[in-house]
């Protein structure tokens, strides 16, 4: 399917799912998942899950996009997975994602996916330094990268992303260039790099609060971050949003749909969604989640949403579109939000046609132009 990444009329739906167990847990990862027991708890998960997919069975037909997230949706065992894509088998999506892990990839698995209408992998690799992957606690090894790779394409998945991250304490510019050459030699269409940030309840903010980890300075990571930008483009990538690059227009179109404040169903532990101007939060402990999945549902006000719309927008590198801001919500932004003209005159902001959008280093700054919307 193309996407034009200008859109701003064409509505689309996604629908994310969260699995939210882990064999092992990355010493900077704060996202909801745990080590389960045993493989009881992912059954019983499981079922709770079916459950609130089918409350939103009357969405199915008109679903653009399938995210199975996590935590390691890969690590679930061939039954688990066919459980969960006969749950799914009615929908008929556009682009239908799962997360990988290498480590807990199997060709048989890679099968299923196929047999059951994937058609993009999201593989969790971060970077191919041994010594980095140990120090983040990640378990698979490069060969498994490689091999997972070189089995997708045989199957017939050719949409494959790769995750990498940069900063890492104790990672050279070389490590990270030779990070970029490894993308090469892979040959994929996506790849998402994403600064390593010290987050509250991770093993490495323990490790800081003791003083024993120590972020990279932010001169070197603003380095780092323009290396990524250069050696991507070299190799044919579009940089095409704050993070994230794809060749051949092969962008996430699940993620476009947060980024164009397009709306989606979440489901699953910790999950949020945004439906018919209602974000949704799920809760995030498990006993709760079991009982009932949802915690909470807030109607979107006006300002809410064209906060978004701006916070989310400007993350695309194409920016937002001035004309639809003002048929959508009636006023005139620069009037709205003074600062704007603010940012443009200190160069972190520029309208080019009809869009604004970030500079090249608004894009190193960009949340000194998002705190204007908050
Ligand atoms: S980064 Fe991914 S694999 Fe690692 S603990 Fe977090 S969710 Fe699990």
């Amino acid at each position: 399917m193309m996407y034009n990444i200008n859109k701003d009329v064409v509505r689309l739906k996604g629908l994310y799912i969260h699995i939210p167990f882990c064999e092992s847990i990355c010493h900077y990862c704060d996202f909801i998942k745990s080590i389960p027991k045993n493989m009881d708890v992912i059954d019983e998960y499981l079922l709770a899950l079916k459950k609130e997919i089918l409350t939103y069975e009357h969405h199915f037909d008109s679903i653009d996009t399938i995210y199975i997230g996590g935590g390691t949706p890969s690590m679930l065992n061939l039954n688990q997975l066919v459980f969960l894509f006969e749950v799914l088998k009615d929908i008929h999506p556009k682009e239908y994602t799962i997360e990988v892990n290498p480590e807990s990839y199997s060709v048989e698995k890679g099968l299923l996916f196929k047999k059951y209408g994937v058609d993009r992998i999201s593989l969790g690799v971060q970077t191919f330094n041994s010594s980095l992957l140990k120090y983040l606690n990640r378990k698979h090894t490069n060969q498994q990268v490689y091999e997972v790779v070189n089995s997708l394409k045989e199957i017939g998945i050719e949409k494959i992303n790769v995750d990498i991250i940069y900063g890492i304490p104790g990672q050279t510019l070389d490590d990270l260039k030779d990070d970029l050459h490894q993308i090469r030699a892979l040959d994929i269409k996506h790849v998402s790099c994403y600064s390593l940030i010290l987050e509250e309840k991770t093993y490495f903010y323990h490790l800081y609060k003791q003083n024993k980890f120590h972020t990279i300075d932010q001169d070197i990571e603003a380095l780092m971050y323009g290396t990524v930008i250069d050696e991507l483009k070299k190799q044919g990538f579009e940089h095409y949003e704050i993070s994230n690059f794809a060749k051949n227009n092969k962008y996430s179109i699940h993620n476009l749909i947060y980024w164009t404040l397009d709306e989606y169903i979440g489901v699953g532990l910790g999950s949020h969604g945004f439906i018919e101007r209602f974000r949704t939060h799920n809760h995030h402990i498990l006993s709760k989640y079991l009982k009932s999945p949802q915690n909470e549902k807030i109607f979107q006000d006006k300002e809410t949403l064209l906060q978004d719309e701006l916070i989310f927008g400007l993350r695309k590198i194409k920016g937002v579109s001035l004309t639809k801001l003002k048929e959508k919500y009636d006023l005139d932004i620069f009037v709205h939000y003074p600062q704007i003209k603010e940012k443009i005159d200190i160069g972190l902001l520029k309208i080019e046609g009809d869009r604004l959008m970030l500079t090249e280093k608004g894009l190193f700054l960009g949340n000194q132009v998002f705190m204007i919307f908050i």
